[in-house]
């Protein structure tokens, strides 16, 4: 087992009060794996990996386990858990300047992280930060290795910071919504890399992503999260072909579809919840269509069902629509 999440709960003290962003995640990656998490904003989603990083704001905390390679990292040492963001799990993000310097050449961003992590010369360092932006498609990279990351168009920049997350070669790579901002062509070709980079250096996924069309084809497993919990998990296939949880159907419908004549825009009805005041019963049950009387009291529980897949609901499997 890559990376094992028992029970994850996040909550940041706020102003208003405390706000529940992760209420209880369990999952599991093994090593070269590729889950999805999917989720409209809000569903917990990025603070679960925040949490699983160390990254988040100062006002939250995180409980639970969280374990790499057997390493619990919640309650690492700051510099031992920089030691394993370098140079096992990377995250790449929507915005590259977000992990990108735009005061520094690529070259030198680059050569810092082989020289401190992987202790080559600066040399060495040039010669394997050319290499990597070879990799990501950056076409001429001897000359453009010196350039700063505004010279780059929005998904060159995305490129960079794929070769920038990649040059230590991770075990777990982290994309939180890396496509979002770039256009559907650019979209496609940086799925494509991510693909095929994977399947390279054998690394394991996890995409974060409220776009469901972006994740068939590039993730094997998915997990659905709404207000914090797990709705539901399986194989992505599967998961697509029939769901089984009102809130997963909604999210399906949602996606544009041009083999749909009608072609008004469906979305779910309703807004996210309230994350520090969660309903009671099921997170879902003010929005959802097939609400039974029990759904607003009892939270269902994340049930096995089929072939390696859980939902949590009340619902019959069958009636799920
Ligand atoms: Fe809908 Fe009830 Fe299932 Fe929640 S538990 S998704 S409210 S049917």
């Amino acid at each position: 087992m890559l990376l094992s999440v028992q029970d994850l709960r996040v909550s940041f003290q706020t102003n208003d009060g405390v706000v529940n962003a992760v209420n209880g995640v369990s999952f599991d990656i093994d090593a070269g794996e590729t889950l999805a998490i999917v989720g409209e904003s809000g569903s917990g989603k990025s603070q679960t990996v925040f949490a699983i990083m160390g990254l988040l704001a100062k006002n939250g905390t995180a409980n639970g386990g969280v374990r790499f390679d057997g390493t619990g990292l919640l309650t690492l040492s700051e510099a031992d858990l920089n030691h394993i963001r370098a140079e096992q799990i990377a995250m790449i993000f929507q915005d590259p300047m977000t992990s990108l310097n735009p005061y520094m050449r690529i070259s030198a961003q680059m050569e810092e992280v082989l020289i401190l992590h992987k202790g080559m010369t600066k040399a060495e360092a040039r010669a394997e930060a050319v290499r990597m932006l070879d990799a990501v498609g950056i076409a001429q990279a001897k000359s453009r290795v010196t350039m700063h990351p505004h010279e780059f168009s929005g998904g060159m920049r995305q490129r960079v910071m794929i070769a920038m997350a990649l040059l230590c070669r991770p075990r777990l790579l982290i994309a939180d919504e890396p496509t979002t901002a770039l256009d559907v062509t650019v979209q496609a070709q940086i799925m494509d890399l991510l693909a095929e980079i994977r399947t390279e250096f054998g690394t394991a996924m996890i995409l974060i992503t409220h776009d469901l069309g972006i994740v068939a084809g590039s993730c094997a497993r998915t997990m659905v999260m709404y207000g914090g919990q797990i709705m539901e998990s399986g194989a992505t296939e599967a998961l697509f072909a029939t769901p089984g949880h009102p809130y997963t159907a909604g999210l399906l419908e949602a996606v544009p579809r041009l083999d749909r004549a009608d072609e008004e825009l469906r979305t779910i009805a309703g807004e996210p919840p309230d994350m520090s005041n969660l309903p009671a019963g099921c997170p879902f049950s003010p929005r959802c269509a097939q609400a039974l009387p029990q759904c607003h009291g009892t939270r269902p529980a994340l049930d096995p069902f089929g072939t390696g897949r859980a939902r949590a609901c009340h619902l019959p499997v069958a009636q799920v629509a």
